[in-house]
């Protein structure tokens, strides 16, 4: 008997239970237009019955059957599956920016986007505390300040929503990447599986958190 070839990651069964859902995740929500014309060809080459904008500014394509979902997948200009970093325009185009937020979500995604976690992880990088891209609502997320990131852990907006602790503030670029990957060895080497930031940061504690990354307490 023949096995079926495993689906990519982040393929998702739809509720007919039978078609599949692709989702793409462009780096920091950017788009070239090489890339937004090699979609719309893979869209009318596979016949693709919808595309929509998830919530956390990656792109999905609906409907997909299973013998068309692995050339999909492999034609595609971006990943599938995989942790994604949502971000707003920050200093590149928004008058009120005061750090470079796409930049630093391409680098996250760069370094974390295909991490081993427990769970998924969601980050969301906003350029100023206007927080347009939901970073207290997010598993790791940082609010651009004139002195530079403050960095947010356990915020989820799901079935049991919640708020994410502050872990610090006036962290560099660099700063903040390094904290990011403290953090997320730390819930890695903690958290049981399928266990999300928000349930990790509740039980453990941030001020225990904190300790054990050997941050000051604010
Ligand atoms: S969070 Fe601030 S910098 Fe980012 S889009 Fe909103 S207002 Fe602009």
């Amino acid at each position: 008997m023949s096995q079926e070839k495993p689906l990519p990651p982040g393929v998702i069964l739809q509720r007919d239970g039978e078609t599949l859902a692709v989702r793409v995740t462009p780096p920091s929500g950017n788009l070239s237009g090489d890339a937004l014309e090699k979609m719309a060809d893979l869209v009318r080459i596979y016949d693709v019955p919808a595309v929509k904008l998830t919530s956390g500014q990656r792109i999905g394509f609906y409907g997909i059957s299973r013998d068309k979902v692995h050339a999909l997948c492999e034609a595609m200009p971006f990943r599938t599956g995989g942790h994604y970093v949502q971000a707003c325009p920050g200093t590149h185009w928004c008058r009120f920016g005061k750090q470079d937020a796409m930049g630093l979500a391409e680098k996250l995604e760069k370094e974390f986007g295909s991490a081993q976690t427990p769970a998924k992880i969601k980050f969301g990088i906003s350029g100023c505390t206007f927080c347009c891209a939901e970073s207290r609502i997010r598993d790791i997320g940082l609010i651009g300040s004139p002195k530079g990131w403050r960095m947010f852990v356990g915020g989820n907006s799901g079935m049991k929503p919640r708020i994410g602790d502050e872990l610090a503030r006036n962290l560099s670029t660099r700063q903040a990447i390094e904290l990011c990957r403290k953090f997320i060895d730390l819930y890695t080497k903690t958290a049981p599986a399928k266990q999300r930031t928000a349930r990790f940061v509740e039980k453990m504690g941030i001020e225990a958190i904190k300790e054990n990354l050997g941050i000051p307490l604010l």
